[in-house]
């Protein structure tokens, strides 16, 4: 039986049963990391001894009976969340000698729940991206190829390395955050399942910050009821956190059965692009079709201000982050470049350790913050947000849950959509807003696209119901009954 190709649900069960142990399990990771891992460059850094360690932990609580249901369950950790001992670089070589001395809350709780740490996974520099193509240690290979093409393909981005970790079967699942779709895009185009959670639900704390009003973590693994689980020990309320909800966290797996008879499901008429790739609206007709023949009632519904939803974005996003990236400054973080001067120290450790769209975020941000255009960019996008995050409050009124595409397209190639930033950033017009309106929002995989590459449908809940969004989300991926793999994966 190959180790690697379970579900977690599906390997708790066999570590229970003792079919093999949790140092089994881990070494046959590792082994597959080691072999794949110089292709795909998921992981920036891995963990092997760490991880064989914490396995032996987890075989002496199964064996005492005390596991839960994580309990030696290997994971990916997106290199955001900070590790305690074990280096965090953003992806950034501002911090590329970074070894926290604390934990994420976050990861501290997928610890105490005895999961595996296999790894630090790539991403974008900072998160900031939709491609992983602007990490300073190297893009990511998604391990899906085209039909009879061997071109490399993005995995998506932020979250690139966790994707390509879980589907190419080195890793069970990973932590993913997501501040504009950076869980839910990389887990459509690469086959999995992924969820944001309401904003507040999972705490920040211990995550490097990109944009704090936006950013939240999550899951990304192969089923929707391998999320529930993970994110249930990914969840709950934080003192450390300010903006953490005081919120009870519920069975989030218990919800994955209730089925969607009589649920009201919103299609929101704005995001009918025009232009929109038929194979798009196609897989979103067929969600529309699953979810009816369940028993939903579809209902016709309005989000009018989706349109300026990017825009939005892209001036919030970066005001936050020129704000929260001024920390690095060569004193109490990271890389230092020596100058003349203090000033010039600062200017030389910046300029040597943030990649172009790190830079260009700052200098968006700061622009966009500075004396005589705050009102105009700044302040206006608050404004809209708060129109946008109406729309949602308004569309739930009427409906319980609300059905997207994930992304306009499936993933592309390496090198694509690199003429200009904003070709790029248009990746992200199905996903931003719920970021900015905080609202839940899962991707599932739903299909192949006529080049044999996975696609994915969204799930948006209202605040703090993941459940309905579980739900939801159970029942297409029964409908679906997408079983596809990758090309390039470990055995
Ligand atoms: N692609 C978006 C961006 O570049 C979202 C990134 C994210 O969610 N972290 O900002």
């Amino acid at each position: 039986m190959s180790l690697l190709n379970l579900t977690i649900a599906g390997t708790a069960q066999a570590l229970a049963a003792k079919k093999f142990s949790a140092v089994e399990l881990t070494a046959a990771h590792n082994a597959a990391i080691a072999a794949l891992n110089p292709r795909l460059n998921a992981y920036i850094t891995t963990t092997p001894e760490l991880a064989l360690a914490q396995a032996q932990a987890a075989d002496a609580r199964i064996t005492a009976g005390t596991a839960g249901p994580l309990t030696g369950i290997p994971l990916a950790i997106k290199d955001l969340f900070c590790t305690a001992g074990v280096r965090t670089t953003a992806a950034s070589k501002i911090l590329e000698p970074f070894v926290p001395p604390y934990e994420s809350t976050v990861t501290r709780q997928l610890l105490e729940a005895g999961t595996i740490c296999l790894g630090k996974a790539n991403l974008d520099e900072f998160a900031m991206g939709s491609s992983n193509i602007t990490s300073g240690y190297g893009p990511v290979e998604n391990p899906w190829k085209r039909n009879g093409s061997d071109a490399r393909l993005v995995p998506g981005g932020s979250s690139g390395g966790s994707a390509a970790a879980v589907a190419a079967r080195l890793a069970l699942g990973a932590t993913g955050t997501d501040t504009g779709g950076s869980i839910r895009q990389p887990a459509a185009f690469t086959g999995l399942a992924g969820i944001k959670p309401t904003y507040g639900r999972c705490s920040r704390y211990g995550i490097v910050a990109f944009a704090s009003s936006l950013d939240q973590a999550g899951p990304m693994a192969r089923t929707v009821e391998d999320c529930a689980i993970l994110l249930g020990a990914m969840s709950g309320f934080d003192p450390h956190d300010s903006t953490s909800a005081e919120r009870a966290v519920p069975d989030f797996g218990a919800a994955l059965g209730r089925g969607v008879k009589g649920l009201r499901i919103g299609i929101p008429a704005e995001y009918r692009m025009d232009g929109m790739s038929g194979e798009i609206s196609a897989l979103w007709e067929k969600g529309v079709a699953w979810l009816r023949e369940q028993g939903a009632e579809i209902v016709d519904i309005s989000l009018p201000h989706t349109k300026y939803g990017l825009a939005v974005y892209y001036i919030v996003a970066p005001a936050e982050a020129s704000s929260n990236l001024a920390r690095y400054d060569g004193v109490r973080f990271g890389a230092r470049v020596d100058g003349e001067d203090l000033i010039d120290m600062y200017e030389r450790t910046r300029a040597a350790g943030f990649g172009a769209e790190v830079k260009r975020r700052i200098m968006i941000g700061t622009y966009v913050l500075s004396h005589g255009y705050y009102d105009a960019y700044y302040l206006k996008a608050q404004k809209v947000r708060n129109l946008i995050l109406r729309d949602f409050n308004n569309a739930f009124e009427r409906v319980d849950a609300i059905l997207t595409p994930t992304a306009p397209s499936a993933a592309f190639g390496l090198g694509e959509k690199m003429d200009d930033p904003v070709t790029m950033y248009l990746n992200d017009v199905f996903t931003v807003p719920a970021s900015l309106a905080g609202v839940p929002a899962m991707s599932i995989p739903a299909g192949l696209s006529a080049e044999g590459l996975p696609l994915g449908l969204q799930v948006i809940g209202k605040h703090f119901d993941e459940e309905t969004v579980f739900a939801v989300s159970a029942a297409l991926e029964r409908a679906a009954g997408f079983t596809a793999m990758p090309s390039v994966r470990a055995e």
